[in-house]
């Protein structure tokens, strides 16, 4: 009798602890199904626009190597306009893009009868401010104003975010558009060509440009902070990549947002970093080669709103750049540090080239061939096209995993 008595509440137990662990279960895969479901929802509503074409020129010496058969694969991709969503973002920046992208969530305006940057009713102008520390001036460097009041020692300039029209809004003759200036006229501003093997591709201004002018968006898919092109972040494909994001560094106007729900969201989502990966998809700016003095400076700038899908990386001219002249922006410190040697852009070089002189009066040397010590490994440039291969490999591979695991 008491045994058959344990022997009941066990199983009694049994079911219970059965039932909870199946409502669990049932909770955990309804939870992952609306993941899933934002995540699609996200990436349904990113779908990449065409963008326009830069060809790649190469004028080699050695015209036998001038045929795009000959071309590294890094010289191949797709050309974008807007962003596409991809894979390794945090649930938190899928719902964020999938509520940014509702009409209450945007900011944009339809100012006509004053300019925006003046205007004190535009809600662009008003998000400008917000973003400046309440600040009413520098809201945006733009060609009338010049740069030179903007601290741009920084190649990304680092945690300042600015907000610009977008071309969503109906302005005219607004000052605070330079996203939309950034996204057209590419083939007027530069060219994109290969001059020699050791540099391989570089960006060419095609005409004088003002200081101030924006040139272009970094273009490329949304992903991070678990993966960069299908691979785990911290390996090498983050040398083509960048983050946008540091935490912190734009939730300061929140706040202003009427939203509660999707301010909680996009605080949970700058909480990690968003990164652009440009590997598959992306535009010229690419070929944006490295330089210590570089001319050009990457601005973060929101437009349209504040979801991940509105971030854009801007490359302004800090400088006026001569026609002909190669653009450069500076890659940051971690990529000298993680290059392990000397720098070779034009600047580096030049003082290369002058401590070599140095050298070869003291051997009383010839001087002939002017290479400067160390160059067989080039930095002045983006990593190579076999670093490259490598990822498509893997990133495939991933690719297959993810799909056999789904
Ligand atoms: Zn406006
Ligand atoms: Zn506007
Ligand atoms: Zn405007």
């Amino acid at each position: 009798m008491n045994r058959r008595q344990t022997t009941a509440q066990a199983s009694l137990e049994a079911q219970k602890r059965q039932r909870r662990s199946t409502k669990k279960a049932q909770k955990r895969a309804k939870f992952e199904q609306r993941r899933k479901e934002t995540k699609q929802q996200a990436m349904n509503l990113a779908v990449a626009e065409e963008g326009e074409v830069v060809p790649t020129l190469s004028e080699l010496p050695d015209k036998s190597l001038n045929s795009p058969s000959k071309y590294p694969s890094t010289a191949f991709y797709d050309t974008i306009s807007t962003y596409p969503v991809g894979h390794g973002m945090t649930s938190a920046a899928y719902k964020a893009i999938v509520l940014g992208a509702k009409k209450e969530n945007q900011i944009s305006c339809k100012c006509k009868k004053l300019e925006c940057a003046k205007n004190p009713g535009c809600p662009c102008r008003r998000m400008a401010v917000e973003m400046n520390d309440g600040q009413i001036d520098n809201l945006l460097v733009d060609v009338s104003k010049g740069v030179h009041e903007i601290d741009f020692s920084k190649g990304v300039h680092e945690n300042k975010f600015y907000f610009s029209c977008s071309s969503a809004c109906k302005c005219t003759g607004c000052s605070l558009n330079s996203v939309v200036q950034a996204k057209k006229d590419h083939n007027e501003k530069v060219t994109v060509t290969r001059r020699t093997l050791d540099v391989g591709f570089g960006v060419e201004a095609k005409r004088h440009i003002q200081e101030g002018e924006f040139i272009a968006t970094f273009m490329g898919t949304l992903c991070g902070p678990h993966t960069v092109n299908g691979l785990k972040v911290g390996t090498i494909n983050e040398q083509y990549a960048y983050t946008v994001t540091k935490k912190n560094s734009i939730e300061q106007v929140f706040e202003s947002l009427e939203s509660k729900e999707y301010i909680q969201c996009l605080r949970e989502a700058y909480h990690s970093d968003i990164i652009i990966d440009p590997t598959e998809r992306g535009n010229f700016t690419r070929f944006f080669n490295h330089s210590c003095k570089p001319n050009l400076t990457a601005v973060k700038v929101c437009a349209g709103g504040l979801s991940p899908l509105n971030l854009n990386l801007v490359f302004v001219a800090n400088t006026a750049i001569r026609q002909g002249e190669e653009m450069t922006f500076d890659y940051g410190p971690n990529y000298l540090t993680e290059q392990m040697g000397q720098c070779l852009c034009e600047v580096c070089k030049e003082r290369g080239e002058a401590v070599l002189t140095t050298t070869e009066e003291t051997n009383g040397g010839t001087g002939s061939e002017n290479v400067p010590p160390n160059t067989s490994r080039r930095l002045g440039k983006r990593p190579s096209g076999v670093k490259k291969t490598r990822i498509h490999k893997k990133s495939r591979k991933n690719d297959q995993m993810t799909s056999k695991n789904s």
